[in-house]
C-alpha cells in the first residue's frame, strides 16, 4: 500500500480532491484495498516467515532493504522486516499525523529506543530534551545506556544547548505527569536543523498533529489512547519517510517488532480514538473544573488544548485517594476507556531521581487523574469520597448530598476539541 497515495473520497466529483477529515480517515485510512480483497474486517497475518522460492531474488530484496530500510512489493521474507497487519496501523496512524510513513514497535519505549540508536549510529550522540518526559523516558537519557549524551534544559534554553554532534532534540507536550505544555512551534524554530522528536502520547493527534509546528518525529506510547481499552502494549514513531526508513533498518537490526495481533488492535482502537479522546476530554474538563473550585485540592493542571488528563495537589494525603477510590481503579498507565488514577512520585516517575522529579514539577502530592468514559456525575463521585478520604486520613462515607449539589450547579460542559 502507498502511504502517500491521494487521500480522498471525491472519486465522481470534478473538483480539486478534497481532503478526508480525521474522524473519516480514523475509521477508513489502513482499509483502502479491503473492498478490492472481497473484506471487511482488515486479516490478520501471523506469518513469522514467508516462502522464498527464488533464493536469487530474495537476495536482491534483502540487499535492498539493508541498504533503503524499503522492500519492494512482495511478502516480508521474515516478520523481522515488516508484517502487513502492523503495515495497516502504520499506514493509518501516518495519515491521522500527517506523516507519509509510521514505523511500529512493541512499546513506547521500544520506538524512543530506535530513535536514539538511528542518531547514534550516525555519531549524533547528544540530546537536548526538556523535563518532564515520561518517568522511563527521563531515565533512558539520564542513564544514557545506549550510549547518548543528554543536557536538560528549559524551552528557552535549547537553541543554546545544541552542540555540533546534537541529534535530537526532544519535549512531551502536554507532559507526563504534570500536563505542561511548551509552544512547540517556538520550540522547532530553537531547534535549527536538528530533528524536533514531540511525545505526542497525551493529546493525540486528535487535539494536536506537531508535524504542522515542525517537528520532525511524533512518537506514540502506542499503549495508551491509540490502543485505548488497556489490553495492548505499543509504540510507534510518525515521521518522513527518510527517516521511516532507518527506523526499520534499526527495528530489523534490533528486533523490537509490534506482534501483528497488537497491529490489529491497535488499528482497530484508532477508528474510535476521535469519539473516545472527544468525550473522555469533556469530563475531564469538568473533573477539573470542580477540582479546581475544591478546598480539599491546592492545585489543578489541566492543558489548554484540552485532553483526558487532569493532574492535581491534595492539602491532605495523595495515598489515601488513590487508597480509597472505588470505580476508579488505581494503577500506572492511562488512556483507558476505563479511568485510572496513580501517584507519579511513587510509580509513574519514581525512577527519576527524587530532585530532578521536584525540579521538574512533579510534586509529591501530585495525583495523576486519566479520565475515561463513565459518566462524570459517578466519577465526582468516586473522587469527592476519596478527596474526603485523604482530608481526613482515613476513608468516610459515600457523600451523596455534596454531590447532587455540586452537580446541579454545573453549567454545560465546553472544551476544545480541535480538529
Ligand atoms: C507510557 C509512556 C511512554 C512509554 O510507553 P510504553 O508503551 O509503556 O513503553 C512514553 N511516553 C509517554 C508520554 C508515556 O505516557
Amino acid at each position: 500500500m502507498d502511504i502517500n497515495e491521494d487521500v480522498t473520497y471525491s472519486r465522481t466529483a470534478p473538483t480539486a480532491p478534497r481532503p478526508r477529515a480525521l474522524a473519516t480517515e480514523a475509521v477508513h485510512a489502513g482499509r483502502d484495498d479491503l473492498a478490492a480483497l472481497g473484506l471487511h474486517a482488515p486479516p490478520i497475518d501471523l506469518s513469522t516467515t514467508y516462502p522464498s522460492a527464488d533464493s536469487r531474488a530474495e537476495a536482491a530484496r534483502i540487499d535492498a532493504f539493508a541498504a533503503d530500510g524499503v522492500l519492494d512489493d512482495g511478502p516480508p521474507v521474515y516478520g523481522r522486516l515488516g508484517n502487513p497487519t502492523v503495515a495497516r496501523f502504520e499506514t493509518a496512524l501516518a495519515r491521522l499525523e500527517g506523516t507519509d510513513s509510521a514505523v511500529a514497535f512493541a512499546s513506547g519505549m521500544a520506538a524512543l529506543t530506535a530513535v536514539l540508536l538511528v542518531r547514534l549510529s550516525a555519531g549524533l550522540r547528544h540530546v537536548v530534551a526538556v523535563r518532564p518526559l515520561y518517568g522511563c523516558s527521563d531515565h533512558l537519557l539520564t542513564a544514557g545506556a545506549l550510549g547518548s549524551e543528554v543536557t536538560w534544559v528549559d524551552p528557552a534554553g535549547i537553541a543554546d544547548a545544541v552542540r555540533a554532534d546534537t541529534g535530537l532534540v526532544m519535549v512531551e507536550s502536554p507532559a507526563n505527569p504534570t500536563l505542561a505544555e511548551v509552544d512547540l512551534r517556538a520550540v522547532a524554530h530553537a531547534c535549527g536543523s536538528v530533528p524536533l522528536l514531540v511525545d505526542n502520547t497525551f493529546a493525540t493527534p486528535v487535539l494536536q498533529r506537531p508535524v504542522e509546528s515542525g517537528a520532525r518525529l511524533v512518537l506514540h506510547s502506542a499503549t495508551k489512547y491509540l490502543g485505548g481499552h488497556g489490553d495492548v502494549l505499543g509504540g510507534v514513531v510518525a515521521c518522513d519517510e527518510m527517516f521511516a526508513r532507518e527506523l526499520r533498518k534499526v527495528r530489523f537490526a534490533t528486533g523490537g517488532v509490534l506482534h501483528p495481533l497488537a497491529g490489529y488492535l491497535l488499528l482497530r482502537g484508532l477508528s474510535t480514538l476521535p469519539v473516545r479522546v472527544r468525550a473522555a476530554s469533556a469530563s475531564a474538563a469538568e473533573l477539573a473544573r470542580r477540582l479546581a473550585g475544591d478546598p480539599r485540592v491546592t492545585r489543578v493542571h489541566y492543558p489548554r488544548i484540552g485532553g483526558a488528563m487532569v493532574a492535581f495537589e491534595v492539602a491532605g494525603d495523595p495515598h489515601a485517594v488513590t487508597a480509597a477510590v472505588e470505580l476508579v481503579t488505581p494503577a500506572v498507565s492511562l488512556g483507558s476507556v476505563d479511568s485510572l488514577i496513580q501517584h507519579p512520585a511513587s510509580i509513574s516517575h519514581r525512577i527519576v531521581a527524587a530532585d530532578d522529579r521536584r525540579a521538574a514539577g512533579v510534586s509529591d502530592r501530585l495525583l495523576r487523574l486519566s479520565v475515561g468514559l463513565e459518566d462524570v456525575e459517578d466519577l465526582w463521585a468516586d473522587l469527592d469520597r476519596a478527596l474526603d478520604a485523604s482530608a481526613s486520613g482515613r476513608p468516610s462515607a459515600v457523600s451523596g448530598a455534596r454531590s447532587a449539589r455540586t452537580a446541579a450547579a454545573t453549567p454545560p460542559v465546553s472544551y476544545r476539541a480541535g480538529r
